[in-house]
């Protein structure tokens, strides 16, 4: 099969007339644009449901929003910058970095805001999309890059909408609403609601932290980047490479892949050692301490990496609520013991529903296959990009891909290279329909069930990970095998159709 890869690797931008449509313009579509342009295509389009680009780091700006994966480590690896301001980057300052990077390579040329692609059904060998507005459009090649973790989830409490003071989700924030000295209901402690309660600890007259369940918490630094430091990366292109492949930081990141896929491996023993004692010499309180102590293992969920959430919550303005919500009332939140907890703001941190990838977009592929139908257990991709009659559409960041506490950046950079490599395919000309064949998806997804569960994700808890029949939804593996999996595609696990077939075909469906 490497007679298929010889055949089509030195024409990779041949075929200027390629029409490409790219769905997101967050850090993933923004690397798919940037790629595509730099192997020479022209006839590229992306389409932005916002009228800015940032995905995530757009949608997500609630104070103390934070990524916890180091800055240097959180960029293109074409695009180092030396700017960061400090170890782990504010969320503002990446928004920055992916316009900046946006227009630099000009990308930002070929991006229609404000249109969201709402249907997309494969028709005669090509893709024809719709947007809300009424745009249409074909394309020959489809990239999906339209996150993980984008549609809101909103708990089901009963009276949200009788709350009398200001109430949003966190990926809504209200900026218009004052916070100094006021009281805040903080509901849910994932990444999220931890970064909220430590940036707004001391700010606020009151602040009661709703947690249905603890967390564990791996202590971290994050310290400022001095001028000189900043300058030194600047006027070092050798250093700035250094930092973004950090020794240090990626033999901790391969420890802890290795810790999670072996649940019962000295690197797991330790990091649970590292979170146990962060809970006992950061919480003097013993009553709080044990409110704050999980009763499942670290990193089951998505490992915490906070400096200051204990102290946040040992200040005197600060609650730790750990009874059950009853409902949510004009003045605030009533617990089911009686309680009621007086509020101006009720933040929901509660997450986001992380099974709908490219929904709710309607996707029909070849022969009116719906993925909404091949999706109805759960989402489902071969190697995270190709789905079986969905031909030339390929996923960034799509289901069952390494998520974990890594850089998503560095993930997708990874998938770019695999992708692109079907790509050729179809560039070459040989070949009109390229997608993963049932029986790849099938072996893949059985291999990859039988190793999720026996992660650290499936020793029992719950979680975002977690797929509707409670297995984990991730890439089971080590980072090792990713890598090398990305590094080319197997070709026997693809479907291919000769392009002459291919036109047969949807010359036969003209008809
Ligand atoms: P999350 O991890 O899904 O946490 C949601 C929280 O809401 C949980 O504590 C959950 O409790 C709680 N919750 C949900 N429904 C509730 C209800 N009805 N009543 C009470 N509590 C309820 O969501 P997230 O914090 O937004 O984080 C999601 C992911 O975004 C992270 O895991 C991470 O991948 C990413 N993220 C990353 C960073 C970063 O620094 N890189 C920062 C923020 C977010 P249970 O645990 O009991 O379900």
């Amino acid at each position: 099969m490497t007679g298929i890869r010889d055949g089509v690797m030195s024409v990779l931008g041949k075929r200027q007339d390629l029409r490409f449509v790219v769905i997101g313009a967050g850090m993933a579509g923004i690397l798919a644009g940037i790629k595509l342009l730099q192997a020479g295509y022209r006839n590229v389009t992306l389409y932005e449901k916002a009228d800015r680009i940032g995905g995530t780091w757009r949608e997500n700006t609630y104070p103390g929003l934070t990524c916890d994966v180091p800055s240097h480590s959180y960029t293109y690896s074409f695009e180092p910058n030396p700017d960061w301001t400090r170890y782990l980057p504010p969320g503002a300052e990446i928004q920055a970095y992916f316009e900046r990077t946006t227009r630099k390579y000009g990308v930002d040329k070929i991006i229609r805001f404000n249109e969201e692609i709402i249907r997309c059904e494969y028709q005669q060998r090509q893709w024809h999309l719709e947007t809300r507005s009424g745009i249409r459009d074909i394309a020959d090649v489809v990239v999906a890059a339209t996150g993980v973790l984008h549609v809101p989830r909103y708990p089901a409490i009963d009276g949200m909408e009788s709350f009398s003071g200001d109430l949003f989700h966190t990926a809504r924030w209200d900026h218009s609403v004052p916070l100094d000295g006021r009281r805040i209901g903080v509901i849910g402690t994932g990444s999220t609601g931890v970064q909220i309660v430590s940036a707004l600890s001391e700010r606020m007259q009151k602040l009661v932290h709703f947690q249905r369940t603890p967390q564990w918490i791996m202590p971290v630094e994050n310290p400022f980047f001095s001028e000189e430091q900043k300058q030194a990366f600047r006027d070092d292109p050798e250093l700035l490479k250094y930092m973004q492949n950090e020794p240090e930081y990626l033999a901790n990141v391969e420890r802890f892949n290795n810790a999670i896929v072996e649940p019962d491996s000295p690197a797991m023993h330790e990091i649970e050692a590292i979170v146990r004692d962060n809970l006992e010499n950061s919480v003097d309180d013993p009553v709080l301490r044990e409110k704050l102590r999980p009763n499942y293992r670290a990193a089951c969920k998505r490992l915490i990496y906070s400096p200051d959430f204990y102290q946040a919550v040992q200040r005197p303005a600060v609650e730790v609520e750990t009874g059950a919500i009853d409902r949510i009332e004009p003045k605030g939140v009533r617990m089911k013991d009686g309680t009621l907890h007086e509020l101006d703001i009720i933040a929901l941190a509660t997450g986001f529903q992380a099974d709908q990838f490219m929904r709710p977009m309607n996707v029909t592929g070849r022969g009116g296959v719906e993925l909404n139908d091949v999706w109805a257990a759960r989402p489902r991709a071969y190697m995270a990009i190709s789905i079986p009659e969905f031909p030339n559409l390929f996923m960034l960041n799509g289901p069952n891909g390494p998520v974990g506490n890594f850089s998503l950046i560095d993930i997708a950079e990874h998938q770019w290279h695999y992708i692109e490599q079907l790509i050729a395919l179809i560039d070459s000309g040989k070949y009109g329909e390229v997608s993963a064949s049932k029986e790849a998806l099938e072996v893949f997804d059985s291999e990859r069930i039988a190793a999720a569960k026996r992660t650290i994700f499936g020793s029992g808890c719950q979680s975002w990970y977690l797929d509707a029949e409670g297995v984990p939804a991730t890439w089971p593996w080590s980072q090792q095998r990713f890598y090398e999996a990305m590094s080319q595609p197997d070709y026997t696990a693809y479907q291919l159709v000769a392009l002459a077939e291919a036109t047969a075909d949807s010359a036969v469906s003209d008809t």
